[in-house]
């Protein structure tokens, strides 16, 4: 078949970076990019150099969390030069489009321009570079997944049966072209009530355990689900720059980047 040919191909590296680690969900609205941005933060903050690029080209969202609408250059070599802020490398596949207008590429445009993409950026010596995936199994994410040499794969996911069997079908992607899958993070596990007190399980309890054991893949980490991460999002400061001391999410966060 041609997943089974492609499993077997040569993957290639991409210039300027050690490490590529590519966060996945099954669905959106998940939190993946809420994720992605923090991690990357939080590895950053531990002292690595680390670049994040958002691979969702429908619907870019990492450019907004950063709080940037900074558009990135072209080099002299044609090279994307990626933003800086918070130490952090960015890039955005939606970058090189207008904010306003829909994105209407099909699949095959999307699938050249993602190849084309991921090798034309001028990374300046990365430890790590955090991919983004588009939420699902589609043709980006294929096409990232059968051509770039990635170190691993993180899959999030929240406690909700739903949002677990879309999970799982991520996990038999990542499989199937042999990417190590480093771990679940579970997201929006509980909230913890401010006023009472009590822990909630909003989404439900324990699916992402369940399915680490499952998968025989460690359970990397639990967020809570807090207002504070929501609105670091859209102030543009992820919750990950944040004292650990003072949010239970960048406390877990960062638990998560030092493994
Ligand atoms: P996805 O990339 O999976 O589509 P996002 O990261 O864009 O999901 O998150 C969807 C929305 O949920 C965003 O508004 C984000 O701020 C919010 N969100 C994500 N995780 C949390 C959390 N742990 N607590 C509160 N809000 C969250």
């Amino acid at each position: 078949t041609a997943q089974g040919n492609a499993a077997s191909l040569p993957k290639s590296s991409i210039p300027g970076v050690k490490r590529i680690i590519a966060v996945a969900s099954g669905k959106g609205g998940v939190g993946k990019s809420t994720v992605a941005s923090n991690l990357a933060v939080a590895l950053s903050k531990s002292g690595a150099r680390v670049g994040l690029c958002d691979c969702d080209l429908y619907g870019p969202s990492i450019a907004h969390m950063f709080g940037s609408n900074e558009r990135p250059y072209q080099n002299e070599e044609q090279q994307i030069v990626p933003i800086e802020r918070y130490g952090l490398q960015l890039v955005s596949m939606g970058f090189l489009l207008d904010d306003d207008s829909p994105v209407i590429v099909r699949g095959p445009v999307a699938t050249r321009y993602t190849q084309q993409f991921l090798r034309q950026v001028a990374w300046n010596d990365l430890d790590y570079l955090i991919l983004d995936l588009p939420p699902g199994t589609g043709d980006i994410q294929l096409t990232i997944v059968q051509t770039v040499a990635l170190d691993g794969t993180v899959i999030v996911t929240t406690p909700q049966e739903v949002a677990l069997i879309d999970a799982r079908k991520a996990v038999t992607m990542f499989q199937k072209v042999n990417v190590p899958i480093l771990g679940i993070i579970e997201n929006m596990s509980y909230f913890l009530c401010p006023s009472d007190g009590q822990i909630y399980h909003i989404f439900g309890k324990g699916g992402g355990d369940h399915e680490a054991k499952r998968l025989g893949v460690p359970l990397l980490g639990q967020i809570p689900i807090e207002m504070t991460v929501r609105e670091a999002g859209d102030e543009g400061h992820p919750i990950a720059l944040e004292d650990t001391a003072k949010s239970a999410s960048s406390k877990v966060f960062h638990e998560i980047a030092a493994k």
